[in-house]
């Protein structure tokens, strides 16, 4: 089925993704349908986020700058008559303060992953949520993870490889996560970290993207031409070949090369990956929804603000559930998100 911007289902997973972010317990186990960002430390990782936002916004190209994974939820916002068509970005836990100048967003993770992580080089696996809303963007979530680093440095514990590995493994494992596996050309691609972690979280390969980085930089004489074209390591949903900073394209590959290319493939991939598992959720949904309905009724008058508060979300997710059926079964084809 041919998809337009007009019916995304991806603004049901934002709308998902932002109901059950904030909340623990039932509602938080479910695995909404995503895209995770994996590779080597300075394979491009954040400069590929970047491109296919348009702006820098990451840090970057420091030794290890990505430190706390950071959900990236990118929304089309249509550009109107009259509308400046202006970009924003908010942050998961700065609600309702926009940010218009990118370089305040940049600070703001950093100051975030220092609070977090420390400022010398440490991990945490706590998420940042980042929200951008552009007329200049396709619809998709992304996750950009701390890249796999072998030589523990500053206030990085000794087993620091393991620590970030499990971070990943985390996210990729689930079945729900499409794989956007990041290796830079200019080292050996057959033996690349994000392939080889890609492959031990999805071995048949079905739901990893490879992209490589680095296209102009390569060394004399050789190019990545059976790497894009999937003759070495073959994955079904195929490579983007990208140049992060200018767009120069291989010969005769155009059609596999490029950051627009890759939008639209990641796009297109997310959009048919969670139509394919929105029956399921529905069902998932559903249980859990129950299950919190019943864990209410235990706090009976005791709990009253936190009742009311369980009651306020009970309430909005079944209106949601309801609405979300409805468009599960094709009964209509859009959702309300207010
Ligand atoms: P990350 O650690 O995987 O997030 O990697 P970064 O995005 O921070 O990139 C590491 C370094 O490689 C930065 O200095 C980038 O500017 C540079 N870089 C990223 N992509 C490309 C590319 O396609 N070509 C070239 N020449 N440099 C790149
Ligand atoms: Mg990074």
């Amino acid at each position: 089925a041919s998809t337009t911007i007009g019916s995304s289902v991806i603004p049901i997973i934002n709308r998902l993704q932002d109901i059950f972010s904030p909340v623990d317990g039932e509602l938080s186990k479910i695995s909404l349908p995503q895209v995770a960002v994996v590779g080597s430390q300075s394979s491009g990782k954040s400069s590929v986020l970047e491109a296919l936002v348009g702006r820098d916004f990451l840090p970057r190209g420091c030794d290890i700058c990505t430190r706390r994974p950071l959900a990236l939820m990118l929304v089309n916002r249509p550009r109107n008559p009259g509308d400046d068509g202006r970009e924003w970005a908010e942050f998961r836990h700065l609600p309702g303060k926009r940010f218009f100048d990118f370089t305040k967003v940049r600070q703001e993770i950093m100051a975030e992953t220092n609070k977090e992580a420390g400022s010398n080089r440490g991990v945490s696996e706590k998420q940042i949520g980042l929200k951008i809303s552009s007329p200049n963007v396709l619809n998709m979530t992304l996750v950009d993870l701390p890249g796999i680093t072998k030589v523990p440095v500053g206030d990085q514990p000794t087993d620091i490889e393991a620590r970030i590995r499990k971070m990943i493994m985390a996210y990729i494992r689930q079945e729900n996560c499409i794989i956007l596996a990041v290796s830079p050309a200019n080292s050996d691609l057959a033996t690349s970290d994000a392939l080889q972690m890609a492959r031990e979280a999805d071995p048949t390969g079905s739901r990893t993207i490879g992209v490589i980085t680095k296209l102009d930089i390569m060394d004399r004489g050789t190019n990545a031409c059976n790497f894009l074209l999937g003759k070495v390591v073959p994955l079904r949903l195929g490579y983007v070949g990208v140049v992060n900073r200018s767009q120069e394209v291989y010969n005769g590959l155009s059609d596999r090369c490029g950051i627009p290319q890759l939008a639209k493939k990641l796009n297109q991939i997310l959009e048919q990956h969670i139509r394919m598992v929105l029956p399921g959720l529905k069902s998932e949904l559903h249980s859990r929804l129950n299950a919190v309905a019943k864990e209410l009724q235990k706090y009976g008058d005791v709990m009253e603000s936190k009742a009311e508060k369980e009651t306020m979300l009970l309430n909005i997710l079944t209106k949601y559930c309801e609405a979300f059926s409805a468009m599960v079964d094709g009964r209509s084809q859009e959702i309300s998100t207010k």
